[in-house]
C-alpha cells in the first residue's frame, strides 16, 4: 500500500472521518452531516421546563432515587434519565409537573420477568441536564457517582437546601 506505516494510515483515516462526518451549521458551528443543525441550535427547540417548587423537586427526587435510572445509550456519550413504573398516574405526574420528557408504555414482560410498565424518559440534553441539576441535592452517593460517570463536565452545586450536611449544619 501507499502508506508508509500504520500511524500514517490511522491519521489519514481520522482526517477522512473528520471531513466526511462534519460540516457547518447555518449558525457557523460544526455539526454532524446527518443532523440538520448543530446541537446548540437544536437545544433551542426544546421548550423550557415548567417552574417547579422545592416541594415538587423533592418529590421527583424521591421517585428518581427509588425508581430512576441514569443510562448511557449504545456506548455513546448520550445519556438519559428514565423512570419505569407500573403506576401510570405517578409517571404522568412526573411529566405534568416538569413539562418535560416522553411517556411510553413498555409492554414487554419477558425481559427479566418484568411486568409491563409505564416509562417517563428524559432524553433532550437541556432537559436531562436541568432535571439532574435540580434533583442532585437529594440523591445518594450511588446515583451521584453514576451521574459523574455519565456527565464528566457536571459541576455539582456547592450549596443546596436539601443536602444532608446543610441539614446537619442547621
Ligand atoms: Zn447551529
Amino acid at each position: 500500500m501507499a502508506y508508509r506505516n500504520s500511524e500514517q494510515r490511522r491519521q489519514y483515516m481520522y482526517d477522512w472521518a473528520q471531513r466526511t462526518k462534519y460540516d457547518s451549521c447555518e449558525c457557523g458551528n460544526r455539526k454532524a452531516k446527518k443532523s440538520r443543525r448543530c446541537a446548540q441550535c437544536r437545544s433551542q427547540d426544546y421548550p423550557p421546563p415548567r417552574q417547579v417548587t422545592d416541594a415538587e423537586i423533592a418529590w421527583i427526587a424521591g421517585i428518581l432515587e427509588g425508581e430512576g435510572c441514569w443510562t448511557r445509550h449504545n456506548g455513546r456519550t448520550d445519556w438519559s434519565v428514565s423512570v419505569r413504573m407500573t403506576d401510570q398516574d405517578i409517571i404522568e405526574r412526573l411529566q405534568a409537573i416538569t413539562g418535560i420528557g416522553r411517556l411510553t408504555f413498555d409492554g414487554t414482560p419477558s425481559k427479566r420477568a418484568r411486568k409491563p410498565a409505564w416509562v417517563w424518559g428524559v432524553y433532550a440534553r437541556p432537559h436531562r441536564e436541568w432535571l439532574t441539576v435540580k434533583v442532585w441535592p437529594w440523591l445518594g452517593v450511588r446515583r451521584r457517582t453514576r451521574i459523574c460517570e455519565l456527565w464528566p463536565d457536571f459541576q455539582a452545586p456547592q450549596t443546596f437546601s436539601g443536602d444532608v450536611s446543610a441539614l446537619q449544619a442547621g
